[in-house]
């Protein structure tokens, strides 16, 4: 891969910005020269494939400038500074490459006050550009795609921590496709002989079951077309580790039913609905595996109808969406890059604000300990850790497991909490220490007459956010 290579995509979307695009490259490479990566190639092909995933995502100039450059002020500190890159480019592709460095810095496991300190800054960091997250999540994945070259013990930590850190953060913004394989190189170097076998597992199936998808695909894509619904058509195969989490869950292989799916695409909502009742005539689904992700999105804003349906007495997971919800759905908010030119940084910063519970969560914990090694804790315990999803009212609010009635109720607000009496789960009357299981639903019971809170809620709060709530409150009541 050379920079011409780049160039040619960069070109396909963004003419105006080659030239620049191009000057950047060849600083970089003069900041890198002589220095060669562990596979025995130069180093300036790290950048120029960072770039390059990045402009196949469609970026915009100052990520591509910032992937670029990102390892100079770590790998050639004494040739450039951050205000020299301010200067020659501008102060965005400066705070983009100093976000990114401090990235590489993160330390989740140590205890040192300084580090810690350090851990702290970044992480709120990441609220501050969703770029600088995607930029690392591109040098991330390359490093890992290369991975090959470094020793056991290297390929371990690194696999490791980007199971850890790298691929909540990719699935929080929605970059599906980049978590999915993140996940996939991960696994291979932790568990090689479960994927290797997996893998052969995985070719089997698509074998046996692609002709009938095949068949499939032909024949909606017709029905479509007779209705004049503009469409496009894919047939997607779940990535291994997905399948290794299942089958861990008590499921066999056959059970799998979305192992391999059908991705229907077509260019707006209504033509989604329109495409769902054409199948839906066509193949007999199952009712309750249908799911609405369109009116109902993903908590991180995962958009799509679900259907599975019986093909010849096998089953078939069908996926409709919209081309646009496609988009976001394998680059994330990035998808966006493309949409809207120019304020698209704006806007992704926006739509995460406003949307996204992974923020509210980072800055909920962040307001709440001073303490840095208290934060990094909690933020490992609750912000990238396993989630159940809770209805209530239509809505989906995201909890870490283990949470109960209590923590649903602060995570709504504290006038739903502190009026709270008890509440309904699935329509059963319950206790608010009732821990909550993934899907439930909820009403909270409240009587604007009841006082709260009550200090034998405390134990009950497995968020750090209900807790802080709960004594906060109590303590000014008693004065
Ligand atoms: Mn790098």
């Amino acid at each position: 891969m050379t920079i011409d290579d780049l160039l040619k995509v960069i070109i396909s979307y963004n003419p105006e910005e080659v030239e620049v695009i191009k000057k950047t490259y060849e600083l970089a490479n003069k900041l890198h020269a002589g220095v060669k990566r562990q596979s025995g190639e130069l180093y300036i092909t790290h950048p120029l494939n960072v770039a390059m995933i990045l402009a196949e995502m469609k970026a915009d100039r100052d990520t591509i400038c910032a992937a670029l450059l990102h390892d100079v002020l770590e790998d050639a500190g004494d040739k450039i500074t951050k205000e020299e890159i301010a200067e020659k480019f501008n102060p965005t592709v400066a705070l983009l490459v100093d976000g990114v460095t401090k990235i590489s810095k993160l330390n989740f496991s140590t205890k040192e006050e300084e580090k810690n300190t350090n851990t702290r800054k970044i992480i709120t960091g990441l609220t501050t550009d969703v770029r600088i997250i995607m930029i690392k999540l591109a040098d991330r994945l390359h490093n890992m795609r290369t991975l090959q070259f470094k020793p056991r013990n290297k390929q371990i930590e690194n696999a490791v921590e980007t199971m850890e850190l790298f691929v909540p953060l990719a699935y929080y913004i929605g970059a599906y496709r980049i978590k999915s394989e993140l996940e996939d190189l991960s696994f291979r170097y932790l568990m090689p002989e479960e994927y290797f076998d997996l893998e052969k597992r995985r070719k089997l199936v698509e074998k046996e079951n692609s002709p009938l998808l095949r068949e499939m695909l032909v024949k909606i894509q017709r029905l479509l077309n007779d209705k004049k619904i503009p469409n496009e058509m894919k047939v997607r195969t779940k990535n291994i580790y997905g399948i290794y989490k299942r089958l861990t869950e008590g499921d066999k292989l056959m059970d799998i039913h979305d192992l391999l799916s059908l991705k229907i695409m077509v260019d707006d909502v209504d033509n989604c609905y329109r495409a769902l009742g054409i199948i839906h005539k066509e193949y007999r689904p199952i009712n309750e595996k249908f799911k609405d992700f369109i009116c109902n999105p993903k908590t991180n804003m995962y958009q799509s109808l679900h259907t599975t349906v019986f093909v010849d007495n096998r089953l078939v997971q069908t996926q409709i969406r919209t081309f646009e919800m496609d988009k976001i759905d394998s680059f994330g908010l990035t998808a966006y890059w493309e949409i809207n030119k120019g304020e698209a940084g704006k806007l992704m910063q926006k739509d995460l604000r406003e949307k996204s519970q992974f923020y509210t969560s980072l800055d909920q914990v962040d307001s709440m300990f001073s303490d840095n090694s208290e934060f990094i804790a909690q933020v490992k315990e609750e912000v990238f850790s396993p989630k159940v999803y809770i209805y209530v009212n239509g809505f989906v609010y995201e909890l870490p497991v283990g949470a109960t009635i209590v923590d649903l109720a602060y995570k709504i607000g504290a006038e739903t909490a502190h009026t709270m009496q008890n509440a309904r789960v699935n329509n059963n009357l319950c206790d608010v220490g009732r821990v909550l299981k993934n899907k439930d639903r909820v009403e909270i019971i409240t009587d604007p007459l009841s006082y709260g809170p009550r200090r034998e809620w405390l134990p009950m709060a497995k968020t750090s956010y209900a807790r802080k709530q709960i004594e906060n409150t109590l303590c000014l009541t008693k004065r």
